[in-house]
């Protein structure tokens, strides 16, 4: 069975680096200049099947495995388009999943399909300038009116902040009481009278993807708007964590993946001292650690993706995942490009796209302080 999987994956996987030759790869500078990639590209992603495979078939999707899903973003972080595969695990791992698993009926039935032809694109708000890591600090709200809801606050930092046209927007519904309670979520359009996108935010990395604040101002949204259950939100974000983290570990693998590809290259060209640099003991060994860390890592990922699959990857699994991943991703490419020399920290040389994209990896999705802090109470337990 697994083995039928994996020559379909590898079908898939052709189609994937292809697609990523002829559409991505000529023009991805372009995008980088201009903060942004274009809808079109969303577009012709969705006509080639590769925004949400795992969608079932009602809903426009091709009912096939997670694996399906994340092979598309792992081999964009391989080829170093590291922004458009965040882009895209957005908003197919999370958004489009928070709305399978949480919409009614008539919600999957609206955006589902238009997420999957890539003409929908999906963002999730949760952080705000004063409320990240702890999102209990959330200051945006929705008040009952007649009709539906009043939203009124603002978010940043949220990744397709631009591009979206269907928003999963955190709000405090109760604020009568404290913690993680009387918080909901809400499906908001991205034509809502009183929302706008503010700055598409300049960052060190991930230049061709748009990162932005955004700002609420009275905007209503109707009751049937409300995703998931209310006050209830924070129920509905800890449900998805999982995917949500084992699919930024898995991208970050394989983008540690492709470093150690361009590192292998470039050290056999490269000659010092009337030598390969790869003739050198200290370079093999160096090479010999990134492999390792690499193998290792993907390895984890392979056996929790199928946990994921069975509905048994835990809290726990997919924190220990985020932060060794990320924290091998972010050591490997930076021992990849230190074997570039000077060559590296130069834009033409891929390598330092790569280094400069993988930073963020530690700290969205939950930081690396977070992720030890969860494994840390998991692993000790009550007491
Ligand atoms: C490029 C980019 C894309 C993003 N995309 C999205 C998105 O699509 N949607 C969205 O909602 N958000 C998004 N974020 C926001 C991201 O999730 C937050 O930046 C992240 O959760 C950290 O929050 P913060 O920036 O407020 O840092 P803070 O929470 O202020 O943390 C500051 C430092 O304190 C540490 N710290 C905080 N609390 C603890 C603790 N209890 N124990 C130990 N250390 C702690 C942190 O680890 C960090 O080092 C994105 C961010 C970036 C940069």
């Amino acid at each position: 069975m697994r083995s039928e999987l994996q020559q379909e994956l590898n079908i898939f996987r052709e189609t994937v680096v292809r697609f990523i030759e002829n559409e991505i790869a000529p023009y991805y500078e372009e995008w980088e200049n201009n903060k942004i990639v274009p809808k079109s590209v969303w577009h012709k992603m969705g006509e080639e099947g590769l925004l949400c495979c795992d969608i079932p078939e009602e809903y426009g999707g091709f009912g096939v495995s997670v694996d399906f899903n994340f092979l598309v973003t792992e081999e964009l972080a391989r080829a170093g388009f590291f922004a458009l595969s965040c882009n895209v695990l957005v908003h197919a791992d999370i958004a489009a999943h928070y709305i399978l698993n949480l919409g009614t009926e008539e919600q999957k039935q609206k955006y589902l399909p238009n997420m999957v032809s890539g003409h929908c694109i999906g963002a999730i708000c949760m952080t705000e300038p004063s409320a990240g890591s702890d999102l209990q600090g959330m200051k945006t709200t929705a008040t009952k009116v007649n009709s539906g809801w009043s939203i009124s606050g603002s978010k940043t930092f949220i990744t397709n902040g631009q591009n979206a046209s269907i928003y999963i927007v955190a709000a405090k519904t109760n604020l009568a009481v404290t913690g993680s309670k009387g918080t909901s979520l809400f499906l908001v359009d991205g034509d809502s009278e009183g929302f706008s996108r503010g700055q598409n935010l300049h960052k060190i990395g991930q230049q061709a993807a748009d990162t932005s604040e955004l700002f609420f101002d009275n905007i209503m949204v109707a009751q049937n708007d409300l995703l998931g259950e209310l006050d209830k939100g924070f129920l509905g974000l800890m449900h998805e964590l999982p995917r949500e983290r084992l699919s930024c570990a898995a991208v970050g693998v394989a983008h540690a993946e492709g470093a150690l590809s361009l590192a292998l290259e470039y050290i056999k060209e490269r000659y010092a001292f009337g030598q390969p640099i790869a003739k050198l003991q200290s370079i093999r060994h160096k090479i010999a650690e990134m492999k390792s860390q690499t193998e290792l890592h993907r390895i984890m990922i392979e056996h929790y993706k199928t946990l994921l699959t069975e509905k048994k990857l835990t809290t726990e699994q997919a924190s220990i995942a985020k932060f060794s991943a990320c924290e091998m991703e972010c050591k490997v490419i930076d021992d990849a490009l230190q074997m570039f020399g000077g060559y590296g920290y130069m834009k033409e040389y891929p390598i330092s796209r790569f280094y400069v994209d993988a930073r963020v990896q530690r700290i969205y999705g939950g930081t690396s302080e977070i992720m030890k802090e969860i494994i840390g109470k998991s692993v000790i337990g009550r007491f």
